[in-house]
């Protein structure tokens, strides 16, 4: 085991991708998108994974200070099954701390997006959807809560796919809350996403919530868009989203919009649920067993604990703090409780619509941001961004951002969502539409 900065003690003789390594490290200089780069990668097509799967003898810490040098001594099952079929593991890229955030910007290390600069990458996968949107050919293993695979997909104008909750095993991914965290992956191109998706799915027995399904292909010729999802949306969103469902339409699709004020619910609900689970899972993070070791054990209690978790960010620390309170005994039933039964309401509803139709929205209610103005944004701001990918999220179904237009050079994505199970209808409709719809990148290492 290592980390990137020890010598390694195995040193292959011919370094395998020397011009892809030399570029990919001056552009990650600028770009900022991985945490560590594997320099003695293996032949193969290579793949990255997101900081917050563990990978062999690599620090693994969530973008998070407190696991700072962590070194996994095993692989997470998706990276195994990756390794396993002869694919490279390139390196470890940048998150928001935990996937706490939409924009990446909640973490050390921020991923700039390769439209703009001064632009943010997304959340909280920001670092793979950046490697995707720079290396022509490359996978990027993700992994989405509530929307760090559209949302930053979206923004950097690759393709992102979130799997039906279930479908791929989480053993090895560092837990943020575990009934909403799926495994998926981004790629340019929607045949690549299929090929890994086969390769990392599937049983395992490290992880019960994982299923053997068989997954269907059912292609839908209906398009419903729920209004309240796309009203909130900015102006120049609004008017490319229009060409894009007239195109659809073209294509032989039936559009039908309906109204559900409901599904404003989504938010709250989502985020009383996913800080409750977080709260449980940073308990362990107390610099004893888990987490950045002191080895100081001279202090205090409180002391030593509380020193140790001064560790945290600050949107750690307040999740911690609210996902504590909601699920507080006196407070459980008016919040956790009532958050849980929404949950089922708006699963059972949207699952209603969808039963002959796939739902269509833009991903993101903006096109990337500047660095500087995600940071000024308010917590309650920054939630709000997360409106339209967070339904699919907290029902578990399977969802896809694919980029469909540009505006004033930045790439915005369209979110396409099925039913349970019905999986690759979603990827057989982007390869449909890449053959009509030319993406463009910046960079093509
Ligand atoms: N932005 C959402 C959150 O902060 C979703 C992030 C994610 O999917 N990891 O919870």
């Amino acid at each position: 085991m290592r980390s990137a900065s020890e010598p390694k003690k195995q040193r292959k003789e011919k370094v395998v991708y020397p011009k892809l390594l030399r570029e990919l490290t001056k552009l990650n200089e600028e770009l900022h998108f991985f945490t560590v780069i594997n320099d003695n990668i293996s032949e193969g097509a290579p793949f990255s994974v997101k900081d917050n799967l563990c990978v062999k003898g690599f620090e693994s810490r969530a973008g998070s200070k407190i696991l700072k040098g962590y070194l996994p001594q095993f692989n997470a099952t998706p990276v195994e099954r990756m390794i396993a079929k002869g694919f490279g593991f390139l390196g470890k890229t940048t998150m928001d701390e935990f996937g706490f955030g939409s924009f990446g910007v909640n973490t050390d290390i921020v991923a700039r997006n390769p439209f703009d600069e001064k632009c943010v990458a997304g959340g909280s996968s920001s670092g793979a959807a950046v490697a995707t949107a720079v290396m022509k050919n490359h996978i990027a293993i993700a992994e989405s809560t509530g929307g760090s695979i559209s949302n930053p997909a979206s923004f950097c104008g690759v393709v992102g796919f979130t799997p039906t909750y279930g479908l791929i095993s989480r053993y090895g991914l560092i837990d943020y809350a575990n009934s909403l965290d799926k495994i998926g992956i981004m790629a340019r191109e929607s045949n690549q996403i299929r090929e890994t998706f086969d390769i990392i799915k599937g049983k395992d027995g490290y992880d019960s919530t994982c299923v053997d399904k068989k997954l269907t292909a059912l292609k839908k010729k209906k398009i419903v868009v729920i209004d309240q999802l796309t009203n909130g949306v900015s102006e120049e969103i609004k008017s490319t989203f229009q060409v894009l469902l007239a195109r659809l339409e073209n294509q032989g699709y039936a559009i039908e919009h309906v109204s559900f004020d409901f599904i404003d619910k989504a938010i709250p609900a989502y985020y009383i649920i996913s800080m409750a689970e977080a709260s449980t899972n940073l308990a362990k993070y107390d610099g004893y067993k888990y987490g950045m070791q002191y080895g100081d054990f001279t202090k205090k209690y409180n002391e030593f604990f509380t020193n140790a978790r001064e560790n945290f960010g600050t949107e750690a620390k307040r999740r911690i703090v609210l996902g504590t309170f909601v699920r507080g005994a006196s407070v459980k039933d008016k919040y956790y409780t009532k958050a849980l039964k929404v949950r089922t309401a708006l699963t059972n509803k949207l699952s209603s619509l969808m039963k002959d139709a796939f739902i269509l929205s833009p991903t993101m209610p903006i096109t990337a941001p500047k660095i500087e103005e995600a940071r000024k944004l308010s917590p309650l701001q920054t939630y709000a961004m997360d409106s339209l990918t967070i339904p699919p999220n907290l029902s578990g179904f399977p969802h896809v951002s694919f980029p469909y237009a540009y505006i004033k050079g930045m790439p915005v994505g369209a979110q396409l969502i099925t039913s349970h199970f019905n999986d690759y209808a979603l990827l057989d409709f982007v390869s449909e539409w890449e053959k009509s719809f030319e993406y463009q990148f910046k960079h093509n290492l």
